[in-house]
């Protein structure tokens, strides 16, 4: 049951890979071509061994004829049956080569683009090494043996079906005893392949955990080596990996002994062969040379084919377990896709309102609860409150980075989920704590999010964010390549360059999450400086850290357990002695205007 279970889910996998090839419609009926010449050629090659060895050693009564009809029109004959053999197995070679890589370009594609779409929440329960090895490792797997099952295994097949039938048309009888071999040796190959194709899957899994290891290890570099935690590093790493070999090693097992066991059942059908065609020739005298050495030559191609299914089989197994886990990927995790009716909208008119939003990231586990609150055009609100109160989850719920469990978000009169994501986003700026840069230049991270932006305008972004002076001053100006992450740079730089990147994009609301660690005091002037530059007039709610931030917002909304607890300015709730008073007693009147959480 398990078994026809197990086939089953392997064919439909099968055909779901093969459905990437449907745009390529000709040149797979060309491979197809290629690959019957190629088969019938093949056999036909060695069936011309028969007429030629007759010719030869037979006794004819015309021997020069028999010469002359030889060279003339056997052996032409045969040459140019094998130059078609060359010609279509190149063509197939070629064929199969590109159509594979076809397949792999497309589904790489398409787990990559299917990443771009996927929510946030997805992210949060993966680790990011292990994504990105089912792009790479995973995909990998799928092109190294696909190239050799679809095109190699039916080539291997309609090979095996012409010098069957090529014997069959010689001697029934002998072929019968030739191809018996063939059920025989397919149940190790299926059982084998069973082994393979769980080790394969398993393998890729741990791979992948190891890749995620390398990633994070080299992402947080620093904070390694300056714990000294390399040893602890290694450790984790070596046990990851001789798991890995392990697992390797069981596949590797299975791969190794189903080979001799096919070969071992392959000589003694030979053997057995053998006998009845002595038999034949010796005593019952109806087997001649030119048969004999036929049929032998084509047995001969036609027993490795044996070995090749046995190959491919356990390829096709480790195949299917990568694709498995791509198409796990691509099958069940939903991407964030806009509604059917879906709408534009243009920017804020009139008010952002959140009524009774509630949220939770994992269930039964309550982060937000009955969040209502507006933040009106031109309006700037603060959130403070205790840190893990909720307020960066706030924040992220207005670009749809989640979705309410409960409640609605509303531009001006528009749900949030009716209106297609690129358009909501188009005009929301976002400025987080950790400064997201990319390896590439100062001048493409400013026009991060406004491609094709002229360099006027991002020079101007860059001034008013008071990064201009100190970007002039790096190697290569706007050119400088920043390094991953933007190490190159110090951390209120990066901020600058980040808050130019804001600036460029323009949008009519803007999200702020503030620095909580401090700066120096030149370095904090410009931040504060670029970053009133980018508030400006806009619609912004601002995770405050600062006290001047506080001081100038038109609202400050106190979050704390999921709950907005205080509203209202500065002075008024200082008035009210509740958590806000208690919050900045702690807080900003020690660390003035710098406070860190
Ligand atoms: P704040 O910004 O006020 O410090 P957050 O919104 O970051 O608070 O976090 C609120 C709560 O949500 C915290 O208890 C935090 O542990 C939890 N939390 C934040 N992000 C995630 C996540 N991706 N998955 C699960 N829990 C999260």
């Amino acid at each position: 049951m398990q078994e026809t279970k197990d086939f089953k889910s392997s064919f439909n996998l099968y055909l779901r890979l093969l459905g990437y090839l449907k745009p390529y419609r000709s040149r797979v009926i060309l491979v197809l071509i290629c690959m019957v010449l190629s088969g019938v050629t093949t056999a036909f090659v060695m069936y011309q061994l028969k007429p030629i060895m007759d010719a030869t050693f037979t006794n004819s009564s015309d021997p020069l004829a028999t010469f002359h009809h030889l060279v003339l029109f056997t052996i032409p004959l045969t040459i140019i049956a094998a130059l078609i053999r060359s010609v279509s197995g190149y063509g197939f070679d070629y064929l199969n080569r590109y159509l594979s890589q076809k397949v792999v370009q497309h589904l790489r594609s398409d787990l990559y683009n299917h990443f771009l779409k996927l929510p946030m929440s997805f992210f949060n329960a993966q680790r990011i090494g292990g994504l990105a090895s089912r792009i790479t490792n995973d995909v990998q797997v799928l092109q190294d043996s696909i190239m050799n099952i679809v095109g190699q295994g039916t080539q291997s097949l309609i090979t095996v079906i012409t010098i069957a039938s090529v014997l069959f048309y010689m001697d029934w009888q002998l072929a019968f005893v030739a191809l018996v071999v063939f059920p025989i040796a397919l149940f190790p190959i299926y059982r084998f392949g069973r082994k393979i194709r769980h080790a394969s899957g398993e393998g890729q899994q741990i791979l992948s955990n190891l890749n995620a290891h390398i990633h994070e290890t080299l992402a947080s570099i620093r904070v390694v080596k300056a714990f000294g935690m390399e040893n602890h590093e290694k450790e984790k790493f070596r046990i990851t990996h001789s798991t890995f070999f392990g697992v390797k090693m069981r596949e590797n097992r299975a791969y190794a002994a189903s080979s001799p066991i096919v070969e071992w059942i392959a000589t003694f059908a030979f053997m057995c062969l053998i006998v009845w065609m002595a038999y034949r020739a010796l005593l019952i005298k109806n087997l001649t040379v030119g048969s004999f050495v036929s049929f032998i030559g084509l047995v001969f191609s036609l027993y490795p084919k044996l070995k090749d299914f046995n190959g491919l089989w356990g390829g096709l197994q480790s195949a299917l377990a990568a694709t498995e886990r791509c198409f796990y990927i691509l099958d069940t995790v939903d991407p964030m896709v806009d509604a059917k009716n879906a709408i534009t909208v243009g920017p804020l008119k009139k008010d952002l309102e959140f009524k009774n939003v509630s949220f939770e990231y994992v269930h039964g586990h309550q982060i937000l609860k009955n969040v209502s609150f507006s933040l009106k055009k031109g309006e700037v609100v603060a959130l403070v409150g205790p840190s893990g109160g909720g307020k960066s989850t706030l924040a992220d719920m207005i670009p749809r980075f989640y979705q309410p469990n409960s409640g609605q978000i509303f531009w001006d009169e528009h749900e949030l989920s009716t209106i297609k994501l690129a358009s909501l986003r188009s005009h929301i700026g976002i400025v987080t704590q950790e400064t997201i840069l990319f390896h590439d230049t100062i001048m493409n991270n400013i026009a991060y999010g406004r491609p094709g932006a002229s360099f006027k305008d991002i020079q101007q972004a860059a001034k008013a964010a008071y990064a201009d002076e100190f970007i002039k001053n790096t190697p290569q100006g706007y050119n400088t390549i920043i390094g991953e992450r933007g190490v190159k740079l110090s951390g209120g730089q990066r901020q600058r360059v980040a808050i130019a990147r804001a600036i460029l994009k323009n949008p009519p609301l803007l999200i702020l999450d503030e620095a909580t660690s401090a700066l120096d005091n030149q370095s904090e002037e410009w931040v504060q400086k670029a970053l009133e530059e980018l508030m400006g007039h806009r619609t912004t709610l601002v995770i405050a850290h600062r006290l001047s931030t506080i001081r100038k917002a038109n609202r400050i909304l106190v979050v704390d357990k999921g709950r907005i607890v205080e509203e209202g300015r500065h002075a008024g709730l200082l008035k009210k002695r509740g958590l806000y008073a208690k919050l900045y007693k702690m807080q900003f009147k020690t660390h003035s205007e710098t406070p860190a959480e």
